[in-house]
């Protein structure tokens, strides 16, 4: 029964990981949750009393599909102010969460057989959204080492259309060098290339700063920069995110896609996402800084147990090499079994995952100290 356009796409193994630890938690397991990236804080409170007064004020019915005037504006202001990028609210358009933005992208702009450059490993969805859309990914190993101009050279041909960055990383935690930015867009505009750039965790990030590549000369017109509230304002489940494109040819593409699928992003959440960002930023401020806490005590206690990591300069993510115990599903299925801690095996991102699992911090520092400390009991 199923359509051709499924064939060869997988479950999000980040989702169907997570489901698995809320079953075993729901029937009463001890399990300990690394598996999704999702933050365990609450909302904070200001941003939930937005939302009621939404509520209040019957704000419950379908907003214009690009999203309420007043949050396009203060997006673009955003972008303007943060990111060094001349947009207005013309360019933005609100979705019910990144992924949205992601998928009504690919559905826009990739025909049948049109290449993108995945740097490997990616986060999952990447790979599964050019799929559904008809395009083909072609990776670009970028683990530890930088990406060079000769590397994405290496894979180019006439049918590449796109590149996707996503800095700071998921699932490596790595923030792109302003060099390797460099070659990037040097490269993109060489080959006259649209640039994905997912910024969803920029705000999440420790002793670096955030650069968006669409600041780079030349850059602005050929990236499509998305982001959303889930992972900076804990907001996962309000499915709240947004994409900036850099030509209302794009936008009105994707626009078409979102009037006949979704017709708009929730009302409610739209009035608590402007607040979210129209409000002081100290909720932000503390959330990272407890990411960072529960960062260092994760790769310390990793390194300690023996389990190498690279260390994360943003994100919430510890990519571990298993090597030393066998490959990424070996060891995610052994942790589950032993431990009863889930993780995500690295294969799920890519190939260069392969000896790998990704463990999110976004728990608690207690769940991080109780689950390294079963994992040194099991080895
Ligand atoms: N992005 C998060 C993750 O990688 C949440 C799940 C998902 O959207 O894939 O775990």
């Amino acid at each position: 029964m199923l359509s051709k356009r499924l064939s060869g796409i997988e479950e999000s193994a980040t989702m169907k990981m997570g489901s698995l630890a809320k079953k075993l938690q729901a029937e009463g397991k001890s399990v300990l949750n690394f598996s999704l990236g999702e933050p365990d804080f609450k909302t904070p409170g200001h941003i939930c009393e937005a939302a009621k007064r939404a509520l209040d004020l019957g704000y419950t019915h379908y907003t214009s599909s690009a999203g309420i005037g007043e949050l396009r504006e203060a997006i673009a202001e955003k972008i303007r102010e943060e990111n060094k990028v001349d947009v207005s609210a013309e360019n933005v358009i609100v979705t019910p969460g990144a992924k949205q933005a992601i998928y009504e992208l690919m559905m826009g702009v990739l025909d049948e057989g049109d290449e993108v450059i995945l740097l490997d490993p990616a986060w999952v969805t990447f790979e599964s959204a050019v799929k559904l859309a008809g395009g083909n990914p072609k990776w670009v190993k970028r683990l530890e080492e930088g990406v060079k101009y000769e590397s994405l050279e290496s894979v180019a041909s006439e049918n590449t259309k796109m590149i996707i960055i996503n800095s700071p990383n998921n699932p490596v935690g790595y923030v792109l060098s302003d060099n390797e930015l460099k070659e990037i867009a040097e490269f993109a505009v060489d080959h006259d290339l649209l640039v994905l750039s997912d910024e969803i965790y920029e705000k999440i990030i420790y002793g670096r700063k955030h650069v968006s590549i669409a600041s780079f000369d030349g850059m602005q017109a050929r990236t499509v920069i998305i982001n959303g509230f889930s992972k900076t304002y804990a907001m996962t489940g309000w499915r709240i995110g947004y994409a900036v494109a850099p030509t209302t040819e794009i936008l009105e593409g994707m626009l078409k896609i979102q009037q006949h699928s979704v017709s708009c992003a929730p009302s409610i959440a739209q009035s608590a996402a402007l607040t979210a960002l129209s409000s002081p930023q100290d909720c932000v401020k503390e959330m990272v800084e407890q990411f960072k806490r529960r960062r260092d005590v994760i790769v310390k206690r990793l390194s300690e147990i023996g389990l190498r990591c690279l260390n994360p300069e943003g994100a919430f993510y510890a990519f571990v090499n298993t090597s030393n115990y066998g490959n990424d599903m070996e060891l995610t299925e052994r942790l589950l079994k032993e431990a009863y801690i889930v993780v995500t095996p690295g294969s799920a991102f890519g190939v260069a995952g392969k000896d790998y699992v990704r463990f999110s911090f976004a728990a608690s520092i207690e769940d991080i100290l109780e689950g390294m400390g079963r994992i040194e009991k099991m080895f």
